[in-house]
């Protein structure tokens, strides 16, 4: 029946046509597998029901995986035998193979803020992981892009009036809607844009990262200073005379 339904129920028209759209399509049906055709990672996985003593005190020098292999039995030393179907072994038992978490942290956990300061506690607290690292990686991968492309997607705006909602791909000369006579705001907001700045910033202090992601942030908080505060007109306290 599941076959049918990948002989059936299936076009190449129905797949995205975005990046990644074929991926995990049935574009091939196999109708025998053979292990030693699947994918590489499938043959590093150990089968062992116990793991040798020369294994953990391998791990203490930081002997290289390929080093032990031998005796750790996995999956490709098994290829082209009947050993290759059967007898796997394993370190821990389960009452249920489907356990496991029903609801992600990354569901429960509410802010953006929330989740980084959930993992980078975790990094803290695990002795293999390198918290300035996962810093690093966070800041690099999540919130630089995020900060340039919202401080981008702000000077490319469009803006909306409040009355009719049309939008306009740039501000009238008028000032008011040609439409409507209402209200012209903007639809990305400075705040929107500036969001992760600050935190970016803390991160990066609190994990001492490199010179290099530092100033990269430093920059850009440079260019939103200039695009957000005007120089002339700036709300002065009396301590800054001080
Ligand atoms: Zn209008």
């Amino acid at each position: 029946m599941l076959l049918m339904d990948g002989l059936l129920n299936f076009s190449r028209s129905y797949l995205p046509d975005k990046r990644g759209g074929q991926m995990d399509a049935p574009l091939v049906l196999t109708s025998r597998i053979d292990p030693n055709e699947v994918d590489k990672e499938a043959h590093n996985i150990d089968v062992l029901f116990q793991y040798p003593l020369p294994f953990y005190e391998a791990t203490l020098t930081y002997t290289h995986p390929k080093d032990i292999v031998k005796i750790m039995d996995t999956v490709s030393g098994r290829l082209g035998t009947p050993a290759q179907y059967e007898g796997m072994g394993f370190t821990h038992d389960t009452t249920d193979i489907a356990a496991g978490p029903r609801n992600s942290a990354y569901k429960t956990l509410g802010t953006m803020i929330e989740k980084m300061d959930a993992q980078l506690a975790l990094a803290r607290r695990i002795k293999a992981v390198d918290p300035q690292d996962v810093a690093e990686r966070v800041i690099e991968s999540h919130f630089l892009p995020d900060l340039i492309g919202n401080l981008r997607s702000f000077s490319k705006q469009k803006v909306r009036c409040t009355k009719c909602n049309a939008k306009y791909r740039r501000p009238p000369l008028r000032g008011t809607c040609p439409k409507c006579g209402g209200n012209i705001v903007l639809t990305v907001h400075e705040g929107s844009v500036k969001k992760y700045l600050e935190t970016s910033l803390r991160i990066a202090d609190e994990y001492n990262v490199r010179h290099y992601t530092k100033q990269r942030l430093e920059l850009l908080e440079l260019e939103m200073k200039s695009l957000f505060e005007s120089d002339k007109v700036k709300q002065k306290g009396l301590a800054d005379f001080m």
